[in-house]
């Protein structure tokens, strides 16, 4: 099997996925989840016609020549309303967010009034100005304001509590078993014996498919033996997306495909055309779809930003779109690319013109964690790019998201 460009890889990962089902969650707990349904105002906000301001309900009919001084006959306060009717040359006292009192038609602000004993004399009024938020300002009963696939941020949970709902129907998050593979690893926190090292990247992977909205399980370390990788898939029967990390090459070792076929998985390709990263699988067993990421810690955290992120993001009824790339330009000359599209890791700063300015990071070996954390973005270079001078256009493509 020749291998895949990252454009193929992606469709094939792609193709099919549907999102997860729906589920209810309250309000208060739906923040970062995903829009199953579009949401319709319950409610008309604001209920009532409210003051905007502290100050005095009025009629602007008697600021006709000011100063003029009017008999204060109550007080409005939010929650509190003033239940009488204004009648002509009356106020009444009012604080912002209580409804206006009928007759009313103006609020004057406290700033442009004096009190005197029972009287208030208004000494200006910005007659533009009525200070007053009308019924349904904000929005009506039935409008459809937050459509489905619309992920809940601060704004859009505050906007839906608004709008009169208790329970929002979102997104299953979806479900991300995670395995890291290999004789020579360690849990985080262990210290490594001879030969050992620290898994590190199966965190990396699992806080980008939490950031996505994913809700992960973390099934341990296999040892590159069939019964210890069958022992841990066993576990992840119920996955929407398993990942491994590691093993995933020809080497004698690289165990996970061969064991995911002999339990049925079908295997759609494990090899692609980027570096870092080669050694990418992806198949499927069930429902579940597996992705096999290289163990290099660069490469498995630049797949799962390449072929992770958008497959949980359709998975939760998202546009994939927001993983394409961006213009920039080259902060340094560029070498011409060879056959493989390749993927540096790259930092960016605002250029003259707006677009980023981008130039790789000190070293591009694969194995290395530590530029990675000092890369801010990808450098996306296409398979057979030629050089580019500086200055030149480019692609980049952020590793925050
Ligand atoms: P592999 O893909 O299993 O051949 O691993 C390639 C390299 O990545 C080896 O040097 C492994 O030790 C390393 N590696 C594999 N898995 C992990 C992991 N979870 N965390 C850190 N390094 C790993
Ligand atoms: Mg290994």
């Amino acid at each position: 099997m020749a291998p895949l460009s990252v454009a193929e890889a992606r469709d094939r990962i792609l193709d099919r996925v549907a999102p997860t089902p729906a589920e209810v969650v309250a309000v208060e707990s739906a923040h970062g989840r995903v829009l199953a349904e579009e949401l319709v105002a319950r409610l008309t906000q604001p209920p009532f016609d409210a003051s905007a301001m502290d100050g005095y309900a009025v009629r602007s009919a008697d600021l006709g020549t000011l100063p003029s001084t009017l008999e204060v006959i109550g007080q409005a306060a939010a929650g509190h309303p003033f239940t009488g009717t204004l009648g002509r040359g009356q106020a009444v006292r009012i604080f912002t967010g209580a409804p206006v009192p009928v007759g009313s038609d103006a609020i004057v602000i406290q700033e442009d009034t004096e009190r005197v004993g029972d009287k208030v004399r208004i000494l200006a009024a910005n007659i533009d100005r009525t200070h007053i938020r009308h019924r349904g300002l904000d929005f009506q009963e039935g409008a459809a304001l937050l459509a489905p696939g619309r992920r809940l941020g601060p704004r859009e949970v505050s906007l839906a509590a608004a709008m009169g709902y208790a329970g929002i129907s979102v997104r299953r998050r979806p479900r991300v078993a995670v395995l890291s593979t290999g004789d020579e690893l360690v849990a985080p926190g262990q210290m490594p014996g001879n030969a050992q090292i620290v898994s590190s990247n199966h965190l990396g992977v699992a806080a980008m498919a939490e950031v996505v909205g994913a809700e992960v399980e973390f099934l341990g370390i296999a040892r590159d033996l069939p019964e210890s990788l069958n022992a841990h898939f066993a576990n992840a029967a119920d996955a929407d997306v398993l990942v491994t990390i590691g093993g995933a090459s020809v080497g004698d070792h690289d165990l996970v495909a061969p064991v995911l076929t002999a339990r049925g998985m079908s295997l759609s390709f494990w090899k692609i055309a980027m570096r870092p990263g080669k050694p990418l699988m992806f198949g499927r067993l069930e429902q579940t779809r597996i992705l096999g990421l290289p163990g290099n810690p660069v490469s498995a955290l630049v797949c799962a930003r390449l072929f992770l992120v958008p497959l949980l993001r359709a998975l939760l009824g998202l546009s994939v779109e927001a993983s394409s790339p961006i213009k920039a330009r080259a902060a340094v000359e560029l070498e011409a690319n060879g056959a493989r599209e390749h993927y540096m890791r790259a930092r960016q700063v605002r250029g003259e013109d707006g677009l980023p300015l981008v130039s790789p990071v000190r070293s591009q070996d694969s194995s290395l964690l530590s530029p990675l954390a000092e890369a801010d973005c990808l450098l996306v270079r296409a398979a057979g790019a030629p050089a580019v001078p500086i200055g030149g256009l480019v692609s980049i493509l952020p590793l925050d998201f």
